[in-house]
């Protein structure tokens, strides 16, 4: 069975591709790239890379929210654990490499470390249990923010905190425009995160940076589209700010849920595993929320954080530079079932989306 038939609708999806063919440079590479994790599940499930001429390449940037957090801010989950604390926390943050430790192994050495499914779940542990701290490790980035904004400004408990991890998307894909040997044409951007702030926040790649850049929904002819759309610019030499998925995302974004983050957060410099610090990249809890923040609320001790550990090489997989299965490790020594770099960990990772799926491809 070809790729296409798993389509819900094969033909839209071929028709689209014969398009690209038809836009597509006859000589030269073009090289697109997304940031969004759920893009790059879409893009390897389908074997949509599959459908583009040779010379069109479709790359995966730092789109998976928990690989890129900091060893440095894992450590600081670690260390309120040790010092007693509940840690609360999505599954997929519990395996994430730390410098010495995930939370996963301080939770096998002993820490109360619990999955949460909602940040809601975790206040009410704090409500029944009064006599322990709880901590809810919050990351994501602008998609999942405004949960955190949303409660963080409701009734919390006293025995409730934040440590904040999240992280904004447009520094990030700037960041990418500046990074070596990595020639970028056109930048495909997140559906989810572009229904929260609108189309607005990326006009500065078109104005200033000339970089064609299409807004893409989740679906496989929604990113096909996508690259159709970058493809038509390019050959035209024009750099617009487009958007394929205006069925969900609106030019002016969430209102409601930028005004929680606008109340709840400030933006500050954030680090971002394997890049190091970005400018207004981060989140932080006002200081009018400081009771609320873990960070002032306990004594916790800043580590360097060892973001890569031997061998690994995830700071080149985020920023697109290499594949996975350019990294050694790849279905070696990493796995999904035993994983070296935080690529690995998350459904989201790019890593960890190629080993289920292309290796899955190639063993059928
Ligand atoms: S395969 Fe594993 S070790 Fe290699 S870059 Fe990916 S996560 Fe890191």
């Amino acid at each position: 069975m070809s790729e296409t038939m798993r389509f819900r609708d094969p033909k839209v999806a071929q028709g689209i591709a014969l398009k690209i063919r038809e836009v597509a440079p006859k000589k030269g590479q073009v090289k697109i790239c997304h940031v969004c994790g759920t893009h790059e599940w879409t893009i390897t499930h389908f074997g949509l890379r599959s459908l583009l001429p040779e010379n069109v390449e479709v790359i995966a940037g730092p789109g998976c929210p928990v690989c890129i957090v900091p060893a440095a801010e894992i450590d600081e989950a670690v260390q309120l654990a040790k010092q007693g604390k509940v840690i609360t926390c999505f599954g997929d943050l519990l395996r994430v490499p730390g410098s010495e430790s995930s939370l996963l192994e301080a939770k096998a050495a002993g820490a109360d470390v619990r999955i949460v499914y909602a940040v809601s779940d975790a206040i009410e542990m704090a409500r029944a249990e009064r006599e322990k701290e709880f901590v809810f490790h919050a990351v994501g980035f602008e998609t999942t923010a405004p949960i955190t904004a949303v409660e963080a400004l409701g009734d919390l408990p006293r025995n409730f905190s934040f440590l904040v991890s999240h992280r904004l998307i447009p520094p990030a894909m700037e960041l990418l425009l500046g990074v070596e040997d990595l020639q970028i044409d056109g930048f495909i951007a997140p559906g989810h995160v572009s229904a929260i702030i609108g189309t607005k926040p990326y006009e500065l790649f078109t104005k200033v940076y000339r970089m064609p850049t299409v807004v893409a929904g989740f679906e496989p002819n929604d990113v096909l589209m996508a690259v159709y759309m970058i493809l038509k610019q390019h050959s035209t030499s024009e750099a617009e700010l487009e958007n394929e998925y205006s069925r969900v995302v609106k030019p002016e974004g969430n209102r409601k849920a930028l005004e929680v983050m606008r109340r709840a957060f400030k933006v500050t410099a954030g680090n971002w595993r394997g890049i190091g610090s970005l400018d207004n990249s981060a989140y932080a809890l006002k200081s009018s929320l400081e009771e609320y923040d873990a960070r002032k609320k306990f004594d916790i001790k800043p580590s360097e954080g060892k973001d890569i550990h031997k061998g690994c090489q995830c700071h080149q997989v985020i920023v697109g530079k290499i594949k996975p299965n350019q990294c050694p490790m790849f279905l070696k020594a990493c796995t999904p079932a035993k994983p070296v770099g935080a690529c690995m960990v998350s459904s989201e990772g790019t890593c960890r989306v190629w080993a289920k799926n292309v290796a899955a491809a190639n063993t059928a």
